[in-house]
């Protein structure tokens, strides 16, 4: 094993002035154990450590690197706007070009505002549903992350469930109380709440195709049942896309099961790696918006000139190739990991949403929601993400989140991850419950 002496002693300063060490929890590897590794510089699908280890990176920084890191076009877009100025707190031109990259790719968005963060994206998109419906309740299901505020931090799936938090101290019973949680890909729960209050449901919020409790797509017609259930009782229907938003096609998980929304979201790749994000959809919710209407919503570095430099030139490089070679990637990896834990006789299921997957173990029910994914054997997940880690490989670290993949991946990132599984599996077959 290589040496993470730097990064070990990195992590111990960094403890000493920001909590845990780390800017957002799942960094810190809590639910793998070890060391986390500090990346000092990252170029395709390459990721260099403090210690000057690389690995093969499977994360993609949460999904946005489509193109791998440091893609010679974005970067020198990125390198162009700054030095143009970073921040002018006055509307922009780079800012409506983003917007119409983003609308002609998916029909029912006909506006869109852009805010710095997916978080923010979700939060507005429910102050908007709630302002334009006048009703209070919202929904959202079990295991699906939409983001840290208050009202949508109930139940929410991977960073929550790594930490093994139900919820989260300092969200009041009040914020949460409109919030109704329900077990994902269930239409009869769903049924059964719009029954009851259904002149109370303001919206109701799904990941398009969840992976923050690890890859679990939706059933088919399942999106399609909430457009109809919400159509009927007049609440509106929000489609979080910051994970899928032009990941999994060029037009998102709506390319793929095309279910007009009112409400979409969108963060991770539409920004090509610097912060920013947006909530969109059909210009009669959206004109309710401050300046044109009463909700309010605003933000000091919303369109940030670089940030929408970097989101152009990442979603103007990704045509119909890069989407082809995405899938390709994620076929080619995961007929490896497949094959791997086959040989080593562990048990397993790899639910995938288009270039999307994860790694299920244990010889269970199929994964369909936040229960069943908890009823897997996440415990042999650590040994299989440390033997990886061990080999040069960066997967995710933890067994609810998604494996993101680049158009980067070549050949030799292929050969390592080749080599690294056959042990990686025999660790995995190995492990014991904690
Ligand atoms: C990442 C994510 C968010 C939150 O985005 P941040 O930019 O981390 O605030 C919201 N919804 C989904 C589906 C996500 O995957």
């Amino acid at each position: 094993m290589s040496s993470t002496d730097v990064s070990a002693k990195l992590f111990a300063d960094a403890a000493s002035v920001i909590p845990g060490g780390v800017n957002s929890p799942v960094r810190a590897f809590n639910s793998v154990g070890g060391t986390p590794r500090f990346i000092t510089s990252a170029q395709g699908c390459w990721l260099t450590d403090a210690d000057g280890n690389r690995y093969v990176d499977l994360v993609c920084s949460w999904g946005p690197m489509i193109l791998g890191h440091a893609h010679p076009a974005v970067v020198e877009a990125v390198q162009r706007a700054a030095a143009d100025g970073l921040s002018f707190g006055a509307p922009t031109p780079s800012e409506s070009e983003l917007a119409r990259e983003i609308i002609d790719r998916v029909a029912p968005v006909e506006r869109l505002r852009l805010v710095n963060s997916g978080t923010e994206a979700t939060m507005s998109a429910i102050r908007l549903a709630r302002g334009f419906t006048g009703r209070a309740k919202i929904i959202k299901f079990s295991g699906c992350y939409h983001g840290h505020s208050d009202a949508l931090l109930a139940d929410a799936g991977s960073g929550v469930a790594t930490l093994g938090l139900p919820s989260s101290p300092g969200v009041t019973g009040a914020a949460a109380a409109d919030t109704v949680v329900l077990p994902y890909n269930n239409v009869a729960a769903l049924e059964d709440v719009f029954a009851r209050f259904g002149d109370e449901i303001a919206c109701v919020i799904t990941e398009a195709s969840p992976g923050n409790m690890g890859t679990v797509p939706p059933l088919p017609g399942f999106n399609a049942e909430l457009r109809r259930i919400t159509a009927a009782h007049g609440a509106l229907l929000i489609s979080d896309e910051v994970m899928t938003g032009f990941r999994v096609s060029r037009s998102g998980w709506y390319g793929l099961d095309p279910v007009d929304a009112d409400l979409f979201t969108y963060g991770k790749v539409m920004s090509g790696g610097l912060p920013a994000a947006a909530f969109g959809g059909r210009a009669d919710v959206m004109g309710r918006l401050a300046p044109l209407g009463p909700v309010y919503q605003a933000g000091t570095l919303s369109g940030n000139p670089v940030a929408m430099a970097a989101g152009l030139a990442t979603l103007r490089a990704a045509d119909d190739t890069v989407y082809a070679t995405l899938d390709a990637n994620a076929d080619r990896l995961i007929g490896l990991i497949g094959d791997a834990l086959t040989e080593a006789g562990v048990a397993h299921q790899i639910p995938r949403a288009g270039n999307m997957f994860s790694v299920f173990f244990g010889d269970v029910d199929p994964v369909t929601d936040f229960a069943s994914a908890k009823a897997t054997e996440t415990w042999r997940f650590p040994a299989f993400f440390h033997a990886l880690l061990d080999a040069g490989i960066y997967p995710p670290p933890s067994a609810y989140e998604c494996w993101f993949v680049s158009t980067a991946l070549d050949d030799d990132a292929f050969g390592r991850i080749a080599g690294a599984l056959p042990g990686a599996a025999r660790a995995a077959a190995q492990a014991r419950p904690a």
